[in-house]
């Protein structure tokens, strides 16, 4: 009896110390009310043996009185906001505001997955500047003066000789002066175009990347950006290599994906076609590794070059690429 009687001291000492002010009246009925432990504990005295009662009655009433002081003493705390937690105005026990926990943007999550790709098959990270000139953004690309590349409404000049840098394949040419072969590198970094619409913004991502050595052929190209899409889509991923056309690389190809959405049966997202084009590649151009001084008799090498929110595009069914940009937390808090 009398180990009850402190368990119920102790339960209610806890209940009251944090309880806000319409909770304390039901703590009252519930320790002190007249279908309470304590008062049946009371009520039912005379029924214990005589040597018990005393100790048993003392002890029960003193809980008694000191529930009922620290009830009172709450009451008043929460009525003149003192207390352990007060300050003016703040109310202790209005539910708290949700903790709202950050996370990484989806671009920043699609550019680690993709260099994760890489680096697992041996590339290593490459940076260069955003501010570039010309010489390194068109000239060393076997990119002519008369390209259509340099025009004016693609490229953001910021005097004749430079620019913000249109791709990331600068950095191809900035590594191969710096380092001689066998190279495998990746460059991901940020690229500016005048032009906005809803697959295209004024600042994208890009990742490049550039393998040379000796020996290396079309065949190290297509192994290497099969097991890329295959990584980062799905294994089952189907692949196709079409011919194209780039100035720093000869041949050149262009590499699509089967279609993620109706998966090559044709949909609106592929135009009907089945395929989604995901990737430009190709050999290096002899003309690019003249510019840096590499033995084209000795050394060949493969680059290639993808649109990062292009990918993320594909993999989230994303229609707007716009949506990555506007900063809406409904969007954005999806990743
Ligand atoms: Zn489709």
């Amino acid at each position: 009896m009398e180990k009850r009687l402190r368990e119920i001291e102790e339960e209610a000492l806890a209940a009251v110390q944090n309880a806000a002010k319409e909770e304390l009246e039901e703590l009252k009925i519930r320790f002190l009310g007249r279908k309470g432990e304590l008062t049946t504990i009371l009520k039912g005295l005379g029924s214990l043996p005589a040597e018990q009662r005393p100790v048993i009655g003392k002890l029960a009433n003193m809980v008694k009185k000191r529930v009922e002081k620290a009830i009172s003493e709450r009451l008043q705390a929460l009525a003149s906001g003192s207390g352990p937690m007060a300050i003016q105005g703040f109310d202790p026990t209005l539910p708290g505001r949700a903790g709202f926990p950050g996370h990484l943007h989806p671009i920043t999550k699609v550019m680690n997955q993709v260099c994760a790709i890489f680096e697992r098959m041996g590339f290593s990270v490459a940076q260069g500047p955003e501010i570039e000139l010309d010489f390194y953004n068109f000239e060393a690309l076997n990119i002519p003066a008369d390209h259509p590349a340099r025009d004016m409404q693609d490229t953001f000049y910021i005097d004749s000789k430079v620019l913000l840098r249109t791709h990331t394949s600068p950095i191809q040419i900035r590594t191969m002066e710096k380092i001689s072969p066998p190279l495998r590198i990746i460059a991901p970094g940020k690229v500016y175009r005048c032009d906005s619409d809803v697959t295209h913004t004024p600042m994208f991502h890009q990742v490049e990347g550039l393998m040379v050595d000796q020996g290396i052929a079309f065949a190290d190209l297509k192994g290497i950006l099969t097991h890329f899409a295959q990584e980062i889509f799905d294994p089952k991923t189907k692949v196709r290599f079409r011919p194209s056309f780039f100035p720093f690389t000869e041949p050149s190809a262009e590499i699509d994906i089967q279609c993620v959405i109706c998966r090559g049966e044709g949909c609106r997202v592929c135009s009907q076609t089945g395929w989604l084009e995901v990737l430009g590649a190709g050999l290096v151009h002899p003309a690019v590794f003249r510019h840096v001084g590499i033995d084209t008799e000795k050394y060949s090498g493969f680059a290639f070059g993808l649109g990062i929110e292009r990918i993320a595009m594909l993999k989230y069914g994303i229609n707007d690429i716009r949506l990555f940009y506007d900063n809406d937390m409904r969007f954005l808090s999806q990743f």
